[in-house]
C-alpha cells in the first residue's frame, strides 16, 4: 500500500472502502429476506437491519483508524462491540495516489467531521425500488462539505449481472469527482427531481414555480444527486424540512467538486460542523449549473415558511441611514 502524507486523503480512501463494505451489507440483508424493519417517527421514516449494520460497520471502520474524528450518523444505536466481520480495514489505492489540494494538506484528524447515512432511501429499499438506495459518507472541514463518497449498492441490478452490481462515486473540492461518466440535461430543458414519499403543498408549490418541462419523483437524497450528474435532472428541489445533514454532506461535496451547488431554498449554504443542527430546516435546492435561476423562482410563501439557519449577506445587510 502506498502512503499518502495527507490525513484527509487517507480518510477519503478509507471512507470509499467503508462505503463499499456497507453497500455489500445492504445487499446481503436484502438477500437474507429478513429486513428487520423498525418504524422510527412513522410509516415514512423506517430503519432496517441494513441501516443498523451499515452504520455500525462504517463507524467502527473509520473510528478504528481515525479515533480523533467526530462521526455523526443517522441511526441511534446502542454503544456495543461491533462484529469483526463488519469492519473494513482497506483503503482505495487510487485515492491514496492523488495529490492532496494544498489547502487541505495540513488538516488534522480532529478537525474533520464525518456525516454518515448508512442507507439513504430506506423506504424505497423496503419497497424494492433498489436503484434509489445509496450509502452516503460526507467529510466536513470548518463547517464545509469538502469530500463525499456515494455507494449505490444496486446499480445495474435490472441487468441481473452480479459482476457489475453496485458502484462507488467520490469527489473532493479541488480534485473533482470520480467513478461515473458526467452527463448533463441537454439544452435549457428543466427537469426537476423531487421526493416521492415526503411531499406536501410547499414541495409541490415550489416545484411548480420552477416552470419545469418535466418532474420526476424519486427516493433518496443521494439518488437525486446522481440524477443531476448523469443528465437525468437539472435541479433537485425539496422545499420542506426532512432531509438531515447526513443526507446532504456527501452529495453536496461531490456536486461542489464538479462546480455544482447545494443550498437551502434561500440559496444559503448549510454548515456541517460538529454542532450543526441535524435538520436541514430550510429545504434543499441542488443543481450542477444555473443555481441562481432556481433560487430566484422560489415563491415568497415558501421562503417565509422555511426560515434559513444561516445569515444571507444580501438580505441582512443594513444600509447606513442617509442624513
Ligand atoms: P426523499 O427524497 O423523500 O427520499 O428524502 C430524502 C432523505 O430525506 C431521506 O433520507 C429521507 O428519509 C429524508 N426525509 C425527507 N423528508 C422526511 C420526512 N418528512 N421525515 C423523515 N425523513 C425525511
Ligand atoms: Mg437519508
Ligand atoms: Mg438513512
Amino acid at each position: 500500500m502506498s502512503g499518502n502524507p495527507a490525513v484527509i486523503m487517507n480518510v477519503v480512501a478509507s471512507a470509499w472502502a467503508a462505503a463499499e463494505k456497507a453497500g455489500s451489507i445492504v445487499r446481503k440483508v436484502l438477500d437474507s429476506g429478513e429486513l428487520g424493519i423498525v418504524r422510527k417517527t412513522g410509516d415514512n421514516d423506517l430503519q432496517t437491519l441494513a441501516d443498523r449494520l451499515g452504520q455500525q460497520s462504517i463507524f467502527a471502520s473509520l473510528s478504528r483508524r481515525f479515533p480523533k474524528i467526530t462521526i455523526i450518523g443517522e441511526e441511534d444505536l446502542p454503544d456495543e462491540e461491533v462484529r469483526e466481520d463488519l469492519i473494513e480495514n482497506g483503503q482505495a489505492e487510487d485515492i491514496l495516489q492523488k495529490t492532496c489540494p494544498v489547502e487541505y494538506s495540513a488538516v488534522k484528524e480532529e478537525e474533520l467531521v464525518v456525516w454518515v447515512d448508512p442507507l439513504d432511501g430506506t423506504k424505497e429499499y423496503t419497497e424494492g425500488i433498489l436503484d434509489n438506495v445509496t450509502v452516503l459518507i460526507g467529510i466536513a472541514y470548518k463547517g464545509k462539505a469538502i469530500a463525499g463518497v456515494i455507494n449505490q449498492p444496486f446499480y445495474n441490478y435490472q441487468l441481473g449481472a452480479e459482476a457489475n452490481l453496485g458502484r462507488t462515486l467520490w469527489g473532493m473540492l479541488g480534485l473533482g469527482a470520480f467513478g461515473f461518466q458526467l452527463q448533463e440535461v441537454p439544452g435549457e430543458r428543466r427537469i426537476v427531481t423531487t421526493t416521492r414519499s415526503h411531499s406536501n403543498k410547499l414541495v409541490t408549490d415550489c416545484v411548480n414555480a420552477m416552470e419545469p418541462h418535466e418532474v420526476t419523483r424519486m427516493g433518496g437524497a443521494g439518488n437525486k444527486i446522481l440524477q443531476l450528474i448523469e443528465g437525468k435532472a437539472s435541479a433537485y428541489v425539496f422545499a420542506s424540512p426532512g432531509c438531515r445533514k447526513w443526507d446532504t454532506c456527501g452529495p453536496e461535496a461531490l456536486l461542489r467538486a464538479m462546480g455544482g451547488e447545494l443550498t437551502d431554498v434561500h440559496g444559503n449554504a448549510y454548515s456541517y460542523d460538529a454542532n450543526a443542527k441535524h435538520m436541514n430546516s430550510a429545504g434543499v435546492l441542488a443543481t450542477l449549473r444555473n443555481h441562481q435561476y432556481y433560487t430566484s423562482r422560489v415563491p415568497q410563501s415558501v421562503l417565509q415558511a422555511l426560515k434559513s439557519d444561516s445569515v444571507s449577506l444580501s438580505s441582512h445587510t443594513t444600509l447606513p441611514q442617509s442624513s
